[in-house]
């Protein structure tokens, strides 16, 4: 059996396997299922049901380049998993198109990264389409090929048209879609150097999931080691450093934590804390007196467009190693009190104390830089709150700002990478808005505060509710401690 299809023999770079893989099925005189058996990558059988056109490991490459005829850059360059050599088999793909790009006949593999807003050479918003995604699925490419275009979207009607469809955008528009995409793959490589992550699976959803372990600040860490992105992540900026642990595998549980290291713990939190006190809150000591006095009511409708993130983010870490719920109570205490809990826990599991303290010190960090970068996280948050949760699951939830990477090559093995905002950002952010704001209001009138929300201040876990007064009052952001 002779396997050659016909295909055009000119061929943009980066035409995605999408692309590929529509064209010829609207060139040749063949359906999708024999189609599919010719490319399937054995013993895998795929069905036009269970076919991922976005994942190269279902497919034979090499057969797939000689049934086409095309070189085997070409088809390297049309998947992104084999672009940033990648295991990861995502989910559910959606098509997505820059509407100048298709109407000359262009799919860029690039559109299948959630993180790409833009197209990077003509700068539309790309637009999601439900037809395209389904094309290559069940009878749909049989039905555009036999005419029936009822339920057909505009996007494939100038590929279809043509007998032999090829890429017809402007020489210049060529010129930089060319220079972008190696720019970018090339930076994308040379992130993937920096650590044994996936990158295609920390990129494969939108930065704001939360799965993906706030995946954003590693990739600001690389635009610091290796230089900028050639696209605009759509997450907040911040400047990023690490601290380094070891991984919790290499300790072992004690059933009691004995009083020496007991008290040992203590005074090292302690010591943190007048860390804390005197390289960050003393110079906002006018912002200090003032959030200590607050009673119940103010501490639950906070001004979020001038709050002191960071006077907030140290009572609310005091009260997260403390049994107080109110700022009031914990001033003057020493914290942590409670037994059992978080940092007693930890005491059981990690032997090391240094490592329980950078994870006491990471978390006055991570609600800092929540309080800081939230807003730009979540542009359709309008109210914050910050309560103290029962169950204290940390670094996990989307509006918590820290990354660890399990992986760091050249690292001892079991070492991991805690990235977050560094300290001098947040300080210098904070300092910029509580030196311009005007007087010594911190809390919301009854006017401006949407009355519906005073019930965020009846449930004793919530700390701290901050509100954003030149917003509609609609959505909650969480920060957990
Ligand atoms: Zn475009
Ligand atoms: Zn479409
Ligand atoms: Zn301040």
């Amino acid at each position: 059996m002779n396997n050659i299809l016909s295909f055009p023999k000119k061929i943009a770079r980066f035409e995605s396997s999408w692309l590929l893989f529509v064209k010829a099925l609207l060139i040749n005189e063949i359906n999708t299922n024999d189609f599919f058996s010719i490319i399937n990558k054995l013993p895998i059988k795929i069905t036009p049901s269970c076919f991922h056109w976005w994942e190269s490991h279902q497919v034979d490459l090499p057969v797939l380049a000689r049934v086409l005829g095309l070189p085997q850059l070409t088809i390297h360059q049309a998947f992104i998993d084999c672009l940033i050599s990648s295991k990861y088999c995502a989910g559910d793909v959606r098509i997505r198109h820059c509407p100048l790009c298709i109407d000359h006949n262009y799919h860029s593999t690039f559109f299948q990264i959630p993180w790409l807003i833009n197209c990077p050479w003509h700068e539309i918003a790309l637009e999601e389409c439900k037809v395209c995604s389904s094309l290559l699925g069940g009878r749909t490419m049989e039905k555009v090929k036999s005419g029936d275009s009822a339920k057909n979207c505009s996007h494939i009607t100038s590929l279809s048209n043509s007998t032999f469809p090829i890429v017809t955008l402007p020489k210049k528009d060529l010129e930089n879609m060319v220079q972008w995409s190696d720019a970018t793959t090339e930076w994308l490589r040379k992130v993937q150097s920096l650590a044994l992550e996936d990158i295609w699976e920390l990129m494969s959803q939108p930065p704001e999931r939360d799965w993906n372990r706030n995946a954003f600040l590693f990739f600001r860490f690389a635009e610091q080691e290796i230089g900028m992105a050639t696209f605009d992540i759509p997450a907040p900026c911040c400047e990023v450093k690490y601290v380094l642990m070891d991984s919790y595998s290499s300790h072992n549980y004690d059933s009691v934590v004995d009083e020496a290291y007991r008290e040992d713990l203590l005074s090292s939190f302690r010591a943190i804390r007048r860390y804390f006190f005197n390289r960050f809150v003393r110079s906002h000591k006018k912002c200090f007196n003032i959030i200590r006095r607050l009673d119940v009511i103010q501490s639950s409708r906070l001004d979020l467009t001038v709050c002191c993130g960071c006077v907030i983010a140290y009572f609310a870490w005091m009260m997260a190693y403390s049994d107080f719920f109110r700022v009031g109570e914990c001033v003057g205490k020493i914290g942590p009190t409670v037994e059992g809990e978080d940092l007693w826990d930890k005491a059981l599991w990690r032997k090391s104390k240094h490592e329980i303290l950078k994870l006491v010190y990471l978390k006055f960090n991570d609600i800092w830089a929540a309080l800081e970068l939230n807003a730009q996280r979540l542009p359709q948050c309008s109210i914050l709150v910050v309560y103290k949760n029962q169950i204290r699951i940390n670094f996990l939830k989307p509006t918590n700002f820290t990354f660890f990477s399990r992986q760091t090559p050249g690292a001892p093995q079991g070492t991991i990478r805690y990235y977050c905002a560094a300290d001098d950002f947040l300080q210098h952010r904070n300092t910029l808005r509580c030196t311009s704001r005007s007087g010594n209001v911190l809390v919301l009138t009854d006017k401006e505060y949407y009355p519906d929300f005073s019930a965020v201040s009846l449930a004793p876990s919530r700390i701290f509710v901050l509100a954003d007064r030149t917003k509609m009052y609609k959505t909650l952001g969480y920060i957990n401690v």
